[in-house]
């Protein structure tokens, strides 16, 4: 099928470096979530996959080869922002894509339509922007194609419909395809995708299988008796990714035992010491989060 190769990608807009030195693989049949706050990079990096944003360095390679005419009917791309054509209707969208693409199923696409209720007679000018976003996802799931590159694919839809294009999604990869998306719903991007990449400012923070990123870390929690209490020897402990210390609350980002610190956190004096698994919203906040003023916050190599 498809594996996505990006290497060394950087994109500058004039002085401002909109995606920086990114490398990251995308496996055959893998679900790849691409997050990261608001202006990180995303849309960029997927626009450079595709040549709609020219590189400035690096390269994305599509089985080990650069973008060609021969891979189009293998691509399906849902773009961040509508793509229809005001003035046809859905059933026409339909019918343009079944001329352009082989592989295009016609009864799925309805299967699809009828199931998010949306109606391929009405103008695409008529839909709500919920159903541009489902309409546009159905087309690109009756593509039937290898890689599918979806940016924001739940934008603007309702629960019900957001789980839908997740399971979507899910089945697209147990078909064998390859997809990659973004999404500011951290829990849906926990619950579809295998591996991540957290952008942070054009910079890769974080890549790697979402297991992997669980097991390896925990958060150790403890409450002291005042808020004049010392860390001492803490503080330095490079396997501590992080320490956040707010009032007479610590909490340890570890990446080592966390038994270990617990020990050392009540022998300091801290009461309560417990032992916090890190969901993937705390994994992303930590990696692209900024030093929060109100808090002493100790970054260490670790992350
Ligand atoms: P969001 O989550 O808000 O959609 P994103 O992660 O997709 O954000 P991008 O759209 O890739 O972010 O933008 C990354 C940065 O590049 C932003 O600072 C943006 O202003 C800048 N940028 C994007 N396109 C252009 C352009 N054509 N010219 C200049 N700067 C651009």
């Amino acid at each position: 099928m498809s594996t996505l190769t990006i290497s060394h990608l950087r994109k500058t807009y004039g002085p401002y470096t909109a995606v920086n030195d990114l490398s990251f693989e995308v496996p055959e049949g893998c679900v790849f979530g691409l997050l990261g706050p608001n202006g990180a990079g995303k849309t960029t990096t997927f626009k450079c996959m595709l040549d709609l944003a020219q590189a400035s360095s690096g390269s994305v390679l599509f089985n080990g080869h650069p973008l060609a005419p021969a891979a189009f009917e293998k691509i399906a791309y849902v773009p961040e922002r509508s793509v229809l054509y005001d003035w046809m209707t859905v059933g026409e969208h339909v019918e343009m894509q079944r001329r352009a693409f082989a592989s295009f199923d016609v009864k799925a696409v309805a299967e699809l339509l009828a199931q998010f209720g949306i109606d391929q007679r009405k103008k695409a000018r008529a839909l709500s922007k919920g159903m541009r976003t489902a309409t546009m996802v159905a087309l690109a799931i009756a593509r039937r194609a290898d890689l599918l590159i979806l940016d924001e694919p739940t934008s603007g839809l309702d629960p019900i419909n957001q789980r839908h294009v997740l399971n979507l999604i899910i089945n697209e990869s147990a078909r064998g395809a390859t997809v990659i998306f973004s999404s500011h719903q951290i829990g849906q991007v926990e619950r579809a995708a295998e591996r991540i990449a957290v952008l942070d400012r054009g910079n890769l923070a974080l890549e790697g299988s979402v297991d992997d990123l669980k097991a390896g870390r925990k958060i150790v929690e403890a409450i002291f008796p005042s808020e004049s209490f010392s860390l001492d020897g803490i503080a330095s402990d490079a396997r501590i990714a992080r320490l956040d210390r707010s009032g007479r609350i610590v909490r340890l980002l570890v990446t080592a035992d966390a038994n270990e610190f617990v020990t050392r956190l009540e022998a300091l004096g801290g009461a309560g010491v417990r032992i916090v698994d890190l969901n993937l919203e705390d994994i992303f906040l930590y990696a692209v989060s900024p030093h929060d003023a109100t808090a002493d916050v100790v970054e260490g190599a670790a992350k």
